[in-house]
Parts: structure tokens; sequence; C-alpha cells
């Protein structure tokens, strides 16, 4: 501030304000939004690479009357911040949990639908509890979910940890590793924890085919998936380029990308699963 002059720091504490106003405001709004029915889940479809839906990832989605659509990537870094995410995944566990349920008494083919779950909830002793209490009070099998979780969420590592998600895995929950190669990775994770699939954090997925050093990480994740037995989702598939990429490393990985479809509402996801069948 001293350097930039008298306007310039005058600017930034503005700034600075606008940006503490906004968080203040947003935290509060979080703490009404699920007795205001605020909140409410998007699907997108993950497709193999016939073009079959074989599995959808559940979004959450935050609409303010006054604030407007707020996006994830906001107020899920605030909610973790506060310490606030096991309320917001138990919603959204009991809302997808409670959809699949009603896919199945109306007689729908359902696909196995992922959640994010956040490290909060997953270091929680009780967690295995609270969600398989909720998919036997549905009625809803073991096999029509999966967990996403990011590399971030495993840093706290711990054997009861690691056995709970062992439990889940071994009753039919299948386990995603989220945004791998982003952040906090340890290649010991990848042995250490029960995983099912690596998720390819779409950075990888648009600068493969441009960017040569990307390019080769993320074939090096190809082969390291292949070689520990997992199975690879590729998220951000935008261009046909993108999905050529993909094609030329692997097969059987599955897509995800807008390329195919955006996540979309529940009645949208209906009718995507209908078409397939059809
Ligand atoms: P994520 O788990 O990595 O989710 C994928 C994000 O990529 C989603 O953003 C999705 O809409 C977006 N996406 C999908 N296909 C494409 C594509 O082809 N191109 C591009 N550019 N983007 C694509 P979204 O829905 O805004 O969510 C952002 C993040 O917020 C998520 O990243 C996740 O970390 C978090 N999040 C969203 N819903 C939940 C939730 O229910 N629980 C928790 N714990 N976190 C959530
Ligand atoms: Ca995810
Ligand atoms: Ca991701
Ligand atoms: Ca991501």
């Amino acid at each position: 501030a001293k350097l930039t002059g008298k306007n310039q720091f005058v600017y930034f504490e503005s700034q600075f304000d606008e940006n503490m106003q906004r968080f203040h405001a947003l935290f509060s709004a979080l703490s009404t939004a699920e007795k205001n029915n605020e909140f409410h889940m998007v699907y997108q479809p993950q497709y193999n690479q016939q073009g079959q839906i074989v599995s959808a990832e559940a979004l959450l989605r935050w609409d303010h009357p006054k604030l407007g659509a707020i996006s994830p990537a906001e107020f899920i870094p605030l909610a973790e911040n506060k310490n606030k995410m096991k309320d917001i995944d138990l919603w959204v566990m009991r809302n997808v949990i409670q959809q699949i349920k009603h896919w199945r008494a109306q007689g729908m083919s359902t696909v196995r639908v992922f959640m994010n779950i956040s490290g909060q909830s997953l270091s929680d002793v009780n967690f295995v509890n609270l969600l398989s209490t909720q998919l036997s009070d549905a009625g809803v099998p073991y096999e029509n979910v999966g967990i996403e979780i990011t590399e971030y969420a495993l840093i706290s590592e711990n054997d009861a940890m690691i056995n709970q998600m062992k439990w889940l895995q071994r009753r039919g929950i299948e386990i995603a590793l989220d945004d791998f190669g982003t952040g906090y990775s340890s290649l010991s994770y990848l042995t250490k924890f029960p995983l099912d699939y690596i998720k390819i954090d779409k950075y990888f997925i648009a600068h493969a085919p441009i960017k040569e050093q990307d390019a080769a990480i993320t074939k090096a994740i190809f082969a390291l998936s292949e070689s520990l037995g997992m199975q690879v989702i590729c998220e951000g598939v935008e261009t046909q380029t993108h999905l050529e990429f993909v094609r030329d490393q692997n097969r059987q990985s599955l897509i995800q990308g807008y390329l195919f479809s955006r996540p979309v509402s529940v009645h949208d996801f209906e009718a995507l699963l209908a078409r397939e069948v059809a």
C-alpha cells in the first residue's frame, strides 16, 4: 500500500470489503439454504465409448432468491472452510438416495449414481453407518451408488477411514478418486485406499491434446491406473479432439463432459435414460 499510493490502497481496501461482505452474505444464506428448499441436484451422465450411459455424477445446485444461482465452486470451499460440509453431504445423500428409490419404484432403469463426499464426512466414524442406514431405509442397493472423493479428503488418512471405505466397497459401492493430478497427489493413495476409478481432471483432458508435458502426464495416469487394475473416468470431455485423445489411450475409460451431456435436471436425465432403453 505504501508504494502504490493512497488511491490504490483505497481500491484494494474496498475490494477486500466487498469480498468480505459477499463471504458473510453467502455464509449466512448458506445456513438457511436447506431449510428454505434452495438446494437441488443435477445429474451428469457418464458414458462408455460405445455411447451408452453407464453411470452418473450427482452435482449440487444452490439457487438463492436474492443472490441468484451460486456455483458449488464458490460455496463448497466456503462450507469446507467453515466446517459445514457434513450437513451438506447429508442433504446430498438423502436427496440422491430418495431419487434412486423413486426411480426404482417407477420401474425405471437406473444406473449407478456417484455422489461427491467431503473429507469432513469421510473422516467421521459415523459416516458408513449414516450411509448404509439411509440405503437400507430406502431399500436402495449399494450397487446403485458410488462416492467421489478428492485427494484432499484423503490427506487426513487413517486406518478407520480406510476400513470404512473397504467396508462400503465390499458391499458393492464403487469409489472414485476425483480431480486426480491437480492438487495434493500422492501416489501412495492409489494403493492405500480402495479405489475403483481414477477421475482424470478436466485440466488434463483440455491440455493433453495441445501441451506435450500434459499429454505425458495424462498417458502416465492411464498406464498407472491400468496396471493397478482401476478404471479411468475422463472429466471435461468437450470436443471431438478430447474424445479422440482419450480413445487413443484406452478404449475402456468412461467419458463425462459437455460433448455428450451437460449436468441436467432430473426430468432431462430421465429422458436421456429412457432414450437408452428405446
Ligand atoms: P467436480 O466434482 O470436479 O465436478 C465436475 C465439475 O465439472 C462440475 O462442475 C461439472 O458441471 C463440470 N463439468 C462437467 N463436464 C464438463 C465439461 O465438459 N467442461 C467443463 N468445463 N466443465 C464440466 P460444478 O457442478 O460447477 O461443480 C464444481 C465442483 O463443486 C465439483 O467439482 C465439486 O468439487 C463441487 N461439488 C459439486 N456438487 C457437489 C456436492 O454435491 N457435494 C460436494 N461435496 N461437492 C460438490
Ligand atoms: Ca466429482
Ligand atoms: Ca472432478
Ligand atoms: Ca474438478
